[in-house]
């Protein structure tokens, strides 16, 4: 289990990635989360840093797709002038939410990165599936409700890893 729930990577902040070592890996495809990965949870539009960031990456040749638990609706506001394949309701950890991401880019287990900011929903699915993972420190404190349970198991699990 606890290798499951082990990053491969962590990172302050989805910000501070680092595109050399994503290539040194290797690292084709990027599947993202939304929700305090790349916006505070709850923020209705994407926001400049995160668009420029989103734009570098695909400039850098990577193939993004959104992963997100959240609704259709939330996940089609956020996209709407990104424009990149998204998968919401996705159900995070499940395999098939994973595996319907890696059929929209087009790319494989092996050579697709995860980048999510929970160890139960991303990190956990992304390692399911053998793929590369990327845990980030949420961005904003307020969040729903049941997340803020799950933190405190995560921090206890982050302790012990
Ligand atoms: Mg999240």
């Amino acid at each position: 289990m606890k290798r499951l729930l082990k990053p491969k990577i962590y990172l302050e902040s989805v910000f501070m990635i680092n595109i050399g070592i994503l290539k040194k890996y290797n690292i084709k495809g990027i599947i993202i989360d939304i929700d305090n990965t790349l916006v505070p949870w709850g923020a209705k539009n994407i926001n400049n840093r995160a668009y420029e960031l989103i734009s570098k990456l695909k400039n850098e040749g990577f193939r993004i797709c959104i992963l997100s638990n959240n609704t259709k609706k939330r996940v089609d506001e956020f996209n709407k002038d990104l424009n990149l394949p998204a998968v919401y309701n996705a159900g995070k950890p499940r395999k098939s939410a994973y595996k319907k991401a890696l059929s929209l880019l087009q790319t494989d287990i092996v050579n697709t990165a995860v980048i999510g900011d929970q160890i139960f929903t991303d990190i956990l699915g992304g390692n399911r599936l053998g793929l590369f993972t990327i845990l980030v420190n949420p961005i904003d404190t307020k969040e729903f409700f049941g997340t803020r349970l799950v933190r405190i198991l995560e921090r206890l699990v982050l302790k012990r890893l």
